[in-house]
């Protein structure tokens, strides 16, 4: 059951966070809104109560984990519970290795690695305590399989999905019932690729998003449906692609 779940959500600024934040609003969930641009948080929680939702949020940088906790906070003195985290938060600064990016290579260790390892430490005393609790994250596609260009970017989301597939085994093993779900999204049409800087890389996503790309509310729906599952269900995996990607 969705109705009255408390989810907080990183990345709620724009794209995927957004359309996932709106619809778990509208199912009746209370949503918890973490990113750095403020302005966009505040519209969109506007956006939710005038269409009868419930939803609160706060300016946070994911890299930083006492930050990650004070949102957690949040949504456990606003709405007295946690149920759901959905890491989302991401960059994607795409470029061919050689090129040699290297501050974006650790922009995309702490935002996308890190900051999902600070969810999940913000959360996890509670959902042992408790026996119970949902981890969700955003990996990708290039999570799966290798793609040129994604070097990196590819490596950080590898490495999220190791680390939700051992959250999943070591909660049966001691069991704490925490659910994990793993998104792999593809081309989803969001502001993902405004964070590629290198030129040529930039050009070839664009035209490539524009042919194929999907709308965000696609991962939307498939989130709301793992929080809809009863809690001894764990819906662990989701792979989504536009009909036309390769
Ligand atoms: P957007 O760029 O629209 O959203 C990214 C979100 O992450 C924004 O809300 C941004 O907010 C937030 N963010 C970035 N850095 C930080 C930070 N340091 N702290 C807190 N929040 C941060 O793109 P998407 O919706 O597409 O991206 C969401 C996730 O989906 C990412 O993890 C991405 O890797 C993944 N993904 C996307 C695909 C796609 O094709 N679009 C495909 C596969 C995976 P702000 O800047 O306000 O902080």
């Amino acid at each position: 059951m969705i109705k009255d779940k408390v989810v907080v959500i990183t990345g709620a600024s724009s794209g995927i966070g957004e359309a996932t934040a709106k619809m778990l609003a509208k199912n009746g969930a209370k949503v918890v809104l973490g990113a750095r641009r403020e302005n966009r948080l505040q519209a969109i929680v506007n956006d939710i109560k005038n269409a009868g939702g419930q939803a609160t949020y706060k300016v946070t940088d994911v890299r930083d984990a006492q930050e990650v906790a004070d949102l957690v906070t949040l949504a456990k003195n606003e709405f007295g519970s946690l149920d759901v985290i959905f890491n989302n938060a991401g960059i994607m600064p795409s470029s061919p290795i050689s090129a040699l990016h290297t501050k974006e290579w650790n922009d995309m260790i702490d935002i996308n690695i890190k900051g999902v390892l600070n969810g999940v430490a913000a959360v996890m005393p509670d959902f042992v305590k408790n026996k119970q609790g949902h981890i969700i994250t955003t990996s990708s596609v290039a999570g799966i399989k290798s793609f040129t260009g994604a070097g990196v970017y590819g490596a950080t989301k590898f490495a999220v999905r190791n680390l939700m597939e051992v959250i999943r085994m070591e909660s049966a093993q001691e069991g704490t019932n925490i659910r994990t779900t793993t998104l792999y999204p593809a081309a989803i049409n969001t502001e993902l690729l405004h964070t590629i800087t290198d030129e040529e890389t930039k050009k070839n996503m664009d035209s490539f998003y524009q042919q194929v790309g999907i709308s965000p509310e696609a991962i939307a729906r498939v989130v709301n449906f793992a929080v809809d599952q009863p809690a001894d269900v764990n819906v662990n995996e989701f792979t989504i692609y536009p009909t036309k990607q390769m």
